[in-house]
């Protein structure tokens, strides 16, 4: 069997995260580096390593980060906006090899993103 993602160990509670919310799909945690106010990974249970293992059966469940990244924007009162991003490999600046959106909001964002 692979070994588990950090994400992984995290949802299945192995290692120390803050989540704040969980469905069937998904979870969604606090980022440990926070780069704004609120920072929040919405993270498949699914462990795709990249953007690019995506298949088409993936394609609800990438929406569904989406919804999530909404409700959740919702819930920490980001009212008046907020950035959803997913980097993707070395160049994207990827850090953990399971995919990942990152729910960035609570300041004024700058472009474009270094
Ligand atoms: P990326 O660089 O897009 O792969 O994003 C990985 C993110 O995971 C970074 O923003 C890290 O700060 C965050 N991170 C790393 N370890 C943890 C952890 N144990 N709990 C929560 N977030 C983490």
């Amino acid at each position: 069997m692979a070994e588990k993602t950090l994400f992984q160990k995290i949802m299945d509670r192995d290692e120390q995260g803050d989540i704040l919310y969980e469905d069937d799909l998904c979870v969604a945690l606090r980022d440990i580096n926070p780069q704004a106010p609120t920072h929040v990974l919405i993270v498949p249970r699914k462990p795709i390593p990249t953007l690019d293992d995506l298949t088409e059966q993936d394609e609800p469940l990438v929406g569904h980060l989406f919804l999530v990244a909404q409700k959740v924007a919702a819930a920490e009162g980001l009212t008046d906006g907020y950035r959803t991003v997913f980097n993707n490999g070395r160049a994207g600046q990827q850090t953990v090899w399971h995919i990942h959106l990152h729910l960035i909001g609570g300041r004024r964002m700058s472009w474009p993103p270094g």
